[in-house]
């Protein structure tokens, strides 16, 4: 469902994405591992449109987001970016909201889907991450793994196509993780599309149908997790695994 071709972006000098090409279909899960300063948020950025790439090509579905680096219509780039939720290491919140509120505010106010409908979904995900009891209290209050977990449910609001995530647990404490990461553990067996930036190398493994190693704004090689951890291609994966694991 999403294919990019090509895709360029330097910030200044900076040359983050050189080239970067990828394919994900319906059901995929897809960790993407790297070290730090590869290009793995921009990358992500940049397929919801936080970022503008230089080159290259972005197609979700049928439509291009960006076509060899001419960008499609505000109008078109936001029916795009709208089939996609995304989640982020910090959580980001609207701290002045309850948590019901956080999860209703964005198909009131850009969808403007009837009232019954908003409600009787956003209840039903706060129970499919287990917070059905914190639904009238504010973000302030909430572990950073509950509200990485609102982060999920806030994003599924908009029943999206695919869901990305940039290191959703690298910002909690150890005990958080397994939390967050059981969440999109239970996304993948109910067949929902992923994409995971992650340093979770174990989660990657069982969790991922496909891994993405990305060094220094390229993807170097992409397999299985079985494939890639026992027979990597390239020396710099190797050598990248070795100091991950
Ligand atoms: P990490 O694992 O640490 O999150 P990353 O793989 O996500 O790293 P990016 O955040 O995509 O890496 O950054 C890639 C490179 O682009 C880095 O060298 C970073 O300093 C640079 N960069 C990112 N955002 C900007 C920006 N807004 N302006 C200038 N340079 C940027
Ligand atoms: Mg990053």
């Amino acid at each position: 469902i999403i294919q990019v071709s090509n895709l360029k972006k330097s910030f200044g000098e900076l040359e983050v994405l050189k080239d970067v090409s990828f394919e994900i279909q319906k059901n995929d899960v897809v960790a993407v591992i790297g070290p730090s300063g590869s290009g793995k948020s921009t990358m992500l950025r940049s397929l919801v449109y936080l970022e503008q790439v230089n080159g290259g090509s972005i197609r979700v579905a049928d439509d291009f987001l960006v076509k060899d680096g001419v960008y499609s219509s505000s109008q078109q780039i936001k029916r795009i970016t709208g089939k996609m939720g995304m989640v982020f290491q910090h959580f980001n919140l609207f701290p002045h909201l309850t948590v019901r509120e956080n999860l209703e505010i964005a198909p009131q106010v850009v969808k403007g889907e009837p009232e019954n409908v908003i409600r009787a979904r956003s209840g039903e995900l706060l129970e499919k991450v287990g917070l059905s009891d914190k639904a009238n209290v504010y973000p302030a209050k909430l572990s950073g793994g509950q509200k990485q977990r609102v982060a999920i449910a806030r994003a599924l609001m908009m029943n999206p196509d695919i869901l990305l995530f940039d290191e959703p647990t690298s910002a909690l404490d150890p005990e958080l993780t397994g939390e967050v990461l059981q969440v999109i553990k239970q996304l993948a067996s109910e067949h929902m599309t992923m994409m995971v930036v992650t340093h979770e190398m174990g989660f990657a493994r069982e969790v991922a149908s496909r891994i993405m190693f990305m060094d220094n704004g390229e993807f170097v090689e992409s397999g299985t997790p079985e494939e890639l951890f026992t027979n990597a291609q390239h020396e710099r994966t190797r050598a990248f695994l070795q100091r991950a694991l």
